[in-house]
């Protein structure tokens, strides 16, 4: 049977997947079962952040085969130690608990949230305000963190203690904050599956402000935005906040499985042993392949992707077909004229692989690809778009 088809049969049906099966790749070129090339301008969903199959990435994570696969959280083991140093260095945090998914390190985050409500005002505050059209994740917690209906339907009841604000409305947060018991304010600061929507500046630091006032702890899932995507190591950094606890996951390691969730000064001292855990968390393999990752992303790099960025949105905006174009960075949103599902299906049958976030064409190249298949990609895109 071919591949497609034991996929159907005996893969649980919960992907609307592309017809193709992706088989290798080097770089920013990935190819399917037939051979045929693309230019990967989807990176595994903001994953594959420095390309497929980086030679000192692999070297990283084969060295760290040769030493031990897995070592369990009762021992302790470098990659993850150094991963967490170097992560807490980098963003002005100070403790990092790992766990294996984006889903995962917001779970953690919003235990860190509940406990800091029931340290700092008591158990009853509880609540925390998130934002409509966001998305968290897939568990049931993270699903009710989620501010899209959609995503509830079918698995009621969700879990208690969510409450969802509009986008840049401050006076709503600000009510909600005023009619709930909340403990904590948790946002993307570009909503990725929400469409790629970047936050205002001023409102992000209005919340922040609020935050600090209102004593909730200030919480950014930077799952999809983070590790260099938006042209800084997090996107925190160009809101000009301090935020006191960032998740991370996607992009981390480099295709390796890993979640982290960055605990600043308010919420370092919230955990102790027992409080939370994770088999895999902190993987050896998966922090050498983070290590790695973070050791890549420095200031030359993120420039590269500002410049390719704005070549980017130059390009496209203003071009027949195209009504806006959103986002930060290499994560970016392209509103077309034409449904957005037939200018990926027909990106695809030219070579090009770009993915949806809601009515929007979505573009999350690797940070790394090299000039000249980017702007091969971009023209084949403005074409699609055109037509
Ligand atoms: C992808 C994503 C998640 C969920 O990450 P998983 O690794 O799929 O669990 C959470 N938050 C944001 C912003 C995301 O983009």
């Amino acid at each position: 049977m071919d591949i497609i088809a034991l996929d159907k049969q005996f893969v649980a049906n919960t992907y609307a997947r592309f017809p193709v099966e992706l088989v290798r790749g080097k770089g920013s070129l990935v190819y399917d079962a037939d051979g045929k090339e693309y230019i990967d301008l989807g990176t595994g969903i903001a994953v594959n952040g420095l390309g497929i199959g980086d030679e000192g990435w692999k070297q990283a994570v084969v060295a760290q085969l040769d030493q031990i696969q897995h070592t369990s959280n009762l021992y302790y083991s470098a990659p993850c130690a150094r991963l967490a140093e170097t992560l807490c260095k980098r963003t002005g945090m100070e403790k990092v608990f790992f766990s294996n998914s984006g889903a995962e390190a917001n779970e953690c985050a919003i235990k860190a949230g509940r406990k800091y409500g029931e340290v700092q005002k008591g158990k009853e505050y509880s609540t925390i305000v998130t934002l409509k059209n966001s998305f968290h994740g897939r568990t049931i917690t993270t699903l009710s963190a989620t501010g899209q209906d959609v995503f509830h339907e079918h698995f009621t009841p969700m879990t208690d203690g969510f409450v969802h604000a509009t986008a840049n409305d401050l006076e709503a947060l600000q009510t909600l904050v005023n009619t709930h018991k909340c403990c904590a304010v948790m946002l993307e600061l570009v909503q990725g599956e929400g469409g790629v929507m970047a936050l205002d500046k001023a409102y992000v630091q209005a919340v922040a402000e609020l935050a600090k006032k209102e004593n909730l702890l200030l919480m950014i899932d930077e799952v999809q935005t983070g590790n260099g995507r938006t042209g800084t190591l997090y996107a925190f950094e160009q809101f000009g906040i301090q935020p006191d606890v960032v998740t991370t996951a996607k992009g981390l390691g480099g295709g390796l499985p890993i979640g982290a969730t960055l605990l600043g000064a308010k919420a370092a001292g919230l955990f102790t042993a027992g409080l939370n855990g994770s088999t895999f968390g902190g993987n050896p393999v998966c922090a050498a392949g983070a290590n790695y990752v973070l050791s890549k992303i420095d200031e030359t790099l993120l420039a590269e992707v500002r410049k390719k960025s704005e070549y980017i949105v130059h390009a496209l905006t203003g071009a027949k077909g195209v009504k806006a174009v959103t986002g930060m960075g290499l994560m970016l949103g392209v509103e077309c004229e034409r449904d957005a599902s037939a200018v990926i299906a027909e990106c695809m049958e030219q070579g090009v692989l770009v993915i949806k976030a809601k009515n929007k064409v979505r573009l999350l190249p690797a940070l790394n690809i090299p000039w000249e298949l980017l702007e091969k990609a971009i023209e084949i895109l403005k074409e699609v778009c055109a037509k």
